[in-house]
């Protein structure tokens, strides 16, 4: 399984893009960084895009998929909950702000809009694909996508502290979640939902508990102007549980 992670944080600027995960050229994780990241060509090649939630920096690029659908005559497959999809089609592809890609043309929409359910699996080009919910404030699931030849992530999206709930479910060999600031900020974790490093302990604590073992850990949704911070910590982090974690970047490639 490769694992291209496209864009990493939680703001943009012109070296940092916003969250998008690309596995095996095929799935998407997530729309913050897509368009900008991806040829033409590579977009058209997306069998997914996978939304873990309706936040901007999460969606920004589906309204332009639409757009290079549109003009390329053909659609792009985007796989979300029902909330998501509601939130789109109300205050963004909703006709005013742009075109509603998700009903033009009506036998054919350039957002080709699949609603999933929390907890049920689908495959998608031999993939199997499993919504999981995870807490945040907005409705989200992350996902755990599993490669015809068995590699397993689990991404989580944006998440806050209660992430443990979400361990029952899911059994990765590689784990990708979020620090969005560094430890000095917990109670904006706890308040807004998002995770620091101490509060990223005491989740893969639990999951350690519960599992026996730790996957390797990727972090995404930094603020670039606390990353340095956030990395000291997880350096600290990562030598106190004794395992791989790393703050992904722009263009970084992992092979599971
Ligand atoms: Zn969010
Ligand atoms: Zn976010």
């Amino acid at each position: 399984m490769k694992i291209q992670f496209l864009g990493a944080h939680n703001c943009e600027t012109a070296t940092t893009r916003l969250v998008s995960i690309l596995v095996d050229d095929i799935l998407a994780l997530d729309a913050g960084g897509l368009t900008s990241s991806l040829p033409i060509e590579a977009q058209f090649k997306l069998k997914a895009v996978l939304l873990t939630h309706h936040h901007y920096d999460h969606i920004r690029d589906v309204p332009a998929l639409g757009m290079n659908a549109l003009f390329y005559e053909t659609s792009i497959p985007v796989y979300s909950t029902q909330a998501v999809k509601d939130a789109l089609a109300s205050h963004w592809l909703n006709g005013t702000i742009y075109s509603n890609f998700l009903e033009k043309p009506p036998e054919s929409p350039r957002i080709e809009f699949t609603v999933i359910e929390p907890n049920k699996a689908v495959t998608i080009a031999g993939y199997e694909v499993l919504p999981v919910p995870v807490n945040h404030s907005a409705p989200a699931v992350g996902y755990q996508v599993t490669s015809p030849d068995r590699k397993t992530l689990f991404y989580t999206g944006d998440t806050g502290p209660g992430l443990a709930e979400a361990w029952p479910g899911v059994s990765p060999q590689l784990l990708i979640t979020e620090v969005t600031a560094p430890n000095r900020y917990e109670a904006f974790g706890y308040r807004m939902l998002h995770l620091t490093p101490g509060l990223l302990k005491a989740e893969l604590l639990a999951f350690q508990k519960l599992k026996g073992y730790l996957p390797q850990v990727f972090l995404v949704h930094m603020n670039p102007k606390q990353e340095k911070e956030i990395e000291a910590e997880i350096e600290q982090l990562s030598d106190e549980l004794d395992t791989s974690i790393t703050l992904a970047y722009e263009g970084m490639i992992v092979q599971l």
